[in-house]
């Protein structure tokens, strides 16, 4: 990591140094190592611990068309964008199977309210690209949730759900037996849904969005990469926080913890409740391009027995593909509550990726598509699957979006909006929440802390 890395001991909960480099790592932008001012301010309005989606979208919202800009410094513990959002699948969606997981729990009202909230997140990171001018290969595009056995109870769920009319039903679409291995071209493939999806280049997005935030914003945003921060303190009955990094404190009276599956190291009271969890993926790419493009991107799940894996196919007729959970799962340890995403699984679980393509995808046999890379990275592990956005309780001054799980992208930047939107006019996070249409089961507090 350079100058200024920070090894943690080992019962921190922090990023760890060289982490293993992604495919989405491979053109770097210039603010990936920046750092605004050689010294850290020692005092600004709001610090935004986490540079990742989560943490430069919020920056963006609090900047956005402000006239009276607060001063921000964004902390990121390694490079920018060098955390799950830099090293994940890239597509934002829902899959059917997260839909009808939460039927008993949140009914069908619940589902509609979820499956609108990501819709609005999928529109409004195409929003973002298209007034920010992005070049990030954002695609408004559909995916296939692929099922390689039967999941006979996802479809008599989408059957009832179609029966009365529930809203999600309308932009999904089921198909079966007969015709889901030639529409999806998923070699095997015993019925499918086809979903609303978009992708892009993650690490492009958020590298170029807070770019041309710091363009717009030169006094009042101040970047410092390679700092981690190591606690933040509030004195007795007084609202200042005090960030504390390796290179100075700064004091300030708000922060923001966008700091996803390391939340536990700043925030113990989420030990339980936000766990790191590490997870695989790859890039593979054939030897020469194969046509047609495949348009959609994937999830395919494998069967109860095994897990489901989720596929982006690249304009450029690669591929990243990610899971393979099932190959090293039965080792608990090297993927629940672990934060090193510095080494990789076992040889026998990236074996998985070997001859994926040719195996899996029809048109694909003859293809010679081979394994680029491969990567880890660690995502956020919530009891119920779902973030953590509002005040941190029982603190003041310090708001958390959070704990952004497997599909955590498809999450984020309504929150982001929201959270900004609470700090720019002192405003509860129900009440947002309300008028954002995000589903209140994401706001935290101490009742849902003690129930997860
Ligand atoms: C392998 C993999 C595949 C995935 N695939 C998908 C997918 O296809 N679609 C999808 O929607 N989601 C996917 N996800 C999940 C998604 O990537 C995350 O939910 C999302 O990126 C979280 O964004 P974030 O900004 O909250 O977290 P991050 O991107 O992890 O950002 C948090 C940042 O905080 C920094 N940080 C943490 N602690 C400190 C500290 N103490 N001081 C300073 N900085 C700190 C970290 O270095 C990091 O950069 C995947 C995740 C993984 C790991």
């Amino acid at each position: 990591m350079g100058e200024g890395t920070y090894h943690p001991n080992e019962n921190q909960v922090l990023p760890v140094p060289d982490p293993t480099k992604p495919y989405w790592r491979s053109e770097l932008h210039d603010l990936d190592d920046f750092r605004s001012t050689p010294n850290l301010p020692s005092e600004c309005d709001i610090v935004i611990i986490g540079g990742g989606m989560a943490g430069v979208t919020t920056a963006y919202h609090l900047l956005l068309e402000n006239d009276t800009p607060p001063n921000i410094v964004l902390l990121e513990a390694r490079q920018l964008c060098s955390g799950a959002t830099g090293r994940n699948g890239g597509h934002c969606k829902t899959k059917v199977q997260t839909l009808v997981n939460l039927l008993p729990t949140h009914g069908p009202d619940g589902i509609d309210k979820l499956v609108n909230y990501v819709q609005g997140v999928q529109y409004g990171i195409k929003e973002i690209v298209e007034r920010e001018d992005l070049d990030c290969e954002f695609e408004l595009r559909r995916s296939f949730d692929v099922s390689i056995t039967s999941r006979k109870e996802n479809k008599d769920t989408y059957d009832e759900a179609c029966k009365d009319g529930s809203g999600w039903t309308k932009q999904t679409w089921f198909i079966n037996n007969r015709l889901a291995e030639m529409t999806t071209s998923v070699t095997g493939a015993k019925s499918a849904f086809s979903v609303p999806a978009c992708s892009f280049w993650p690490y492009k997005f958020v590298t170029q969005l807070l770019q041309k935030t710091l363009n717009r914003y030169p006094n009042a945003l101040n970047l410092q990469t390679r700092t981690p921060v190591t606690s933040v303190t509030q004195a007795d009955g007084d609202v200042t926080n005090f960030v504390k990094t390796p290179r100075s404190t700064i004091k300030c009276s708000k922060v923001i913890f966008a700091t996803n599956a390391y939340t536990s190291g700043l925030l113990p009271s989420f030990t339980d409740i936000i766990i790191p969890y590490k997870g695989m993926a790859s890039h593979i790419t054939p030897k020469s391009i194969v046509h047609p493009h495949l348009s959609n991107t994937y999830n395919i799940d494998f069967g109860p027995d095994k897990d489901v894996d989720y596929l982006n196919p690249r304009p450029d007729g690669g591929i990243v593909v990610g899971g393979g959970k099932w190959n090293y799962a039965s080792d608990r340890d090297s993927w629940y509550n672990n934060i090193d995403d510095s080494t990789l699984f076992p040889p026998k679980a990236l074996k998985h990726w070997d001859g994926y393509m040719q195996r899996n995808f029809r048109g694909w046999e003859d293809s010679e598509a081979k394994v680029e890379s491969v990567w880890v990275g660690i995502q956020a592990l919530t009891t119920d699957g779902f973030p953590h956005v509002g005040r941190v309780p029982g603190k003041r001054g310090q708001y958390m979006l959070a704990g952004f799980n497997g599909s955590g992208m498809a999450m984020i930047l309504t929150n982001a909006k929201a959270v900004a939107k609470m700090m720019r006019e002192e405003r509860e996070f129900e009440d947002v929440a309300q008028e954002f249409a995000i589903p209140e089961w994401f706001g935290t507090s101490l009742e849902r802390m003690t129930t997860a």
